[in-house]
């Protein structure tokens, strides 16, 4: 078993490095400030080609693995760019997969290279007030009319929806009690956000300001039918195929996040002195370092591994499960370290990793909590009976 990075690997993670150093940590605090998207940052990762790493050549993508693509994501996170720069790219990287995967060569044409080459945005629409976690339950309807179904419904937490072009929206085509399985009757469309029958609202969070999250109020969206993603009712399938990327490359995330925190406590413990000497002369600062250190190792090396099972093709649903789970939570840990190895500055914005530390918990809630990562691997690794 092998775990080290190829030489391409290694010099994407150099490139990615250099242009995030552009980027500044007062860049990202004047961000976080403002809640001005970080038009700049994406702008540089688009021209830079970074946005289609993992997306077809023939589209104009890079064609590479998710190895290679969470790999750039924890870079970016790395650099303190932490879920401000991360979540203002996420979406371009992998969230088109359904569509790569399922869609027409038509709409690949169509929908792929305006994203990759950054002219477009897109946000993903699935998660519901009334549903949360339990995705088969939503109830925003998408109703046949002719050509086009009319959508409405509500949807919450919606990522970028301020400032995209296009949206990825699951719906319910057949109702609930209608189909044999929970999971039928969903269908997935990839459509313009049309703001005259979409009110979407921002909600005032706990972290990353720069990357929006809202509610959207659909009210009769008529959607082409040219706009639907492979088979009516089919929806939920697909979906479920970009779920073990989409945690590979939230842990990365993490885990770049975690060391950006940890670079940064290390930094601080070796310079601050009290009582006469360094604070990292003292072993109740460097425990917690050390011991973060190897929580993010450990979780990294889990990363890769689900990475690497994915690209070649094998099932990895129990490592990119754990891999989120172990990322989130040792990247939290690592930010808490950081504030309380600064003591008092730890709490002042100019140090950052305040601010680290509210992006993190991002990584912990979404897409999935902790709780049920665990009830998916207490059931599908050790067998026990579903619990939810
Ligand atoms: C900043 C941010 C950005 C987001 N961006 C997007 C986005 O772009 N698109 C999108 O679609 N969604 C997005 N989400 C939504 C995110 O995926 C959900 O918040 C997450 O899936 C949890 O769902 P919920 O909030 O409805 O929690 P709920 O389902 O209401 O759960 C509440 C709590 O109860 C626990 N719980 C529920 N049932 C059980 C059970 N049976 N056993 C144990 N515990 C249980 C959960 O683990 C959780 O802790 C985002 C969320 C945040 C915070």
């Amino acid at each position: 078993m092998d775990f080290s990075l190829s030489v391409e690997q290694q010099s994407i993670r150099a490139a990615v490095a250099r242009l995030c150093a552009d980027f500044t940590p007062e860049y990202w605090l004047a961000k976080d400030e403002t809640g001005d998207f970080p038009d700049e940052f994406h702008a540089a990762m688009a021209s830079a080609g970074w946005l289609g790493i993992a997306m077809p050549t023939a589209y104009g993508g890079a064609g590479l693995g998710i190895s290679e693509a969470a790999l750039m994501m924890q870079e970016v996170a790395a650099s303190g760019a932490g879920f401000s720069g991360a979540s203002s790219i996420h979406m371009n990287i992998f969230g088109l997969n359904p569509v790569v995967v399922f869609g027409s060569a038509e709409q690949k044409d169509r929908f792929l290279p305006p994203l990759i080459a950054g002219k477009e945005k897109a946000c993903f629409a699935v998660t519901e007030p009334d549903a949360g976690l339990d995705t088969t339950h939503l109830t925003t309807r998408a109703v046949r009319e002719g050509a086009y179904y009319v959508v409405s419904g509500r949807k919450v937490w919606i990522s970028t929806a301020q400032v995209a072009d296009k949206m990825l929206i699951l719906t319910r085509t057949t109702p609930l009690e209608a189909t044999a399985k929970p999971t039928d009757g969903l269908t997935l469309f990839y459509t313009n956000v049309d703001r005259g029958k979409v009110e979407i609202r921002e909600i005032a969070k706990m972290g990353r300001k720069a990357v929006d999250s809202n509610m959207l109020f659909i009210d009769g969206l008529r959607v082409p039918e040219a706009d639907r993603i492979g088979a009516e009712g089919e929806g939920f399938k697909y979906i479920l195929h970009g779920m073990n990327p989409e945690r590979i490359l939230i842990a990365a995330e993490a885990i770049g996040l975690g060391q950006a925190a940890l670079q940064r406590a290390c930094a601080y413990a070796g310079e601050r002195v009290v009582f006469g000497r360094k604070i990292g002369q003292n072993q109740a600062i460097q425990h917690p370092l050390a011991q973060n250190w190897m929580e993010l190792r450990a979780a990294e090396l889990m990363m890769l591994d689900a990475a690497g099972k994915y690209d070649r093709g094998e099932p990895c649903g129990a490592e990119a499960n754990a891999a989120k789970y172990l990322a989130a939570e040792a990247g939290f840990r690592a930010c808490e370290t950081a504030i309380m190895t600064h003591g008092g500055f730890g709490y002042a914005r100019e140090y950052h990793v305040e601010r680290y530390l509210r992006e993190m918990q991002i990584a912990r809630i979404a897409p999935i909590t902790p709780h049920l990562i665990l009830c998916h691997i207490a059931e599908k690794v050790l067998g026990l009976p579903r619990s939810y």
